[in-house]
């Protein structure tokens, strides 16, 4: 199934042919010859919408509007003690109210299961993965060193065999000594070495639900995403996806990792530090706050103008480069 995705091809010649005023004509010939722009947004379901999701939603959506491009939905369900009811819904009512315009069906990571587990017997087959008896309670007692998601660095235990008469409880991903890295579109050249900074990755848990690093590298290759908009809280998660890519034989999509959002203690605004939900009836002013979050230039009452007067000025005006190349920045409550 995997071997069947299409190929989404390197989409960067085509984002950054749209900055270029001139280009020759050969080029031109390449060009269309590179598959057309499609970028996803993926939230999950553990609360409304917030502000913090919305400019993600937002940043993704005028890239790709502005590229001409597909814009899919996607809801990342498969976390479920994290899952409350009702909130995807609210999530796609919220953004429809709100006037944004996904292109297809939204697609349910919970549905994918069986794809997931394909992915794993693939990495089972090239030996990239290797079933572990360790419960995170052993690793903390075994280990201070910290990854850089301030998990304990997994120690290598069951890496070469399981200890005798130990019962796999998960499955880890080989982390490469070697240093990766790649050109984020926002935050420029990010570097990581996989076994110093994040060690041996779990792709099953020991509740048989796979992570959200290989769900999110399967369904962006089956969905043929080329071109990843997120937010940076996301981007120490980027050179996993990127080997996880490469060992299963699926295209790399260009990744933009905006700021976050964060409160006056640094912490990112999310559905779990119970940030507000977005008010959809504020219309257009709630979509300028997030579009000024992004950097982009406001014109002269925008904030009065109807739902889409306000998408086709922002997408006019969208710039990619405007977007302030840090991880966070702090908002006001
Ligand atoms: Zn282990």
């Amino acid at each position: 199934m995997i071997e069947a995705i299409r190929p989404a091809g390197d989409n960067r010649d085509a984002i950054e042919s749209r900055v270029l005023p001139v280009r020759p004509i050969e080029s031109l010939r390449v060009v269309t010859a590179v598959a057309p722009y499609r970028g996803r947004f993926a939230p999950s379901p553990t609360g409304p919408l917030h502000f913090g999701s919305l400019v993600a939603a937002m940043g993704s959506y005028l890239d790709a509007r502005t590229h001409g491009g597909t814009w899919l939905l996607r809801i990342e369900d498969i976390d479920r003690p994290r899952i409350v009811p009702g909130a995807a819904q609210h999530i796609l009512q919220t953004l429809e109210n709100l006037g944004f315009e996904w292109d297809g069906s939204v697609h349910y990571q919970s549905e994918r299961i069986d794809l997931y587990r394909e992915a794993l017997t693939k990495l089972q087959h090239g030996r990239y993965v290797f079933p572990c008896a360790c419960s995170r309670r052993e690793i903390e007692a075994r280990v201070s060193k910290r990854s850089i998601d301030g998990a304990p660095l997994y120690p290598g235990t069951c890496r070469n065999c399981l200890p005798d008469g130990a019962v796999a409880r998960s499955w880890r991903m080989k982390a490469p000594d070697r240093e990766f890295s790649f050109v984020d579109r926002v935050q420029g050249e990010i570097r990581q070495n996989l076994a110093h900074e994040v060690g041996d990755f779990v792709l099953f848990r020991a509740d048989g639900e796979c992570a959200y690093q290989l769900a999110v590298v399967v369904d962006d290759a089956l969905q043929g995403v080329n071109a990843v908009v997120r937010g940076a809280d996301l981007i120490d998660s980027t050179v996993r996806q990127i080997h996880l890519q490469k060992s299963l034989g699926l295209p790399t999509p260009s990744y933009a990792h905006l700021p976050v959002a964060t409160d006056s203690a640094g912490q990112k605004l999310s559905k779990q530090t119970r940030a507000r939900p977005i008010d959809s009836s504020r219309g257009t002013s709630i979509l300028v706050d997030a579009l000024r979050f992004l950097g982009q230039s406001i014109p002269e009452g925008l904030h009065r103008a109807p739902l889409s007067e306000f998408w086709s000025q922002a997408i006019a005006g969208w710039s990619i480069c405007r977007v302030p190349g840090e991880r966070a920045i702090f908002i006001a409550a």
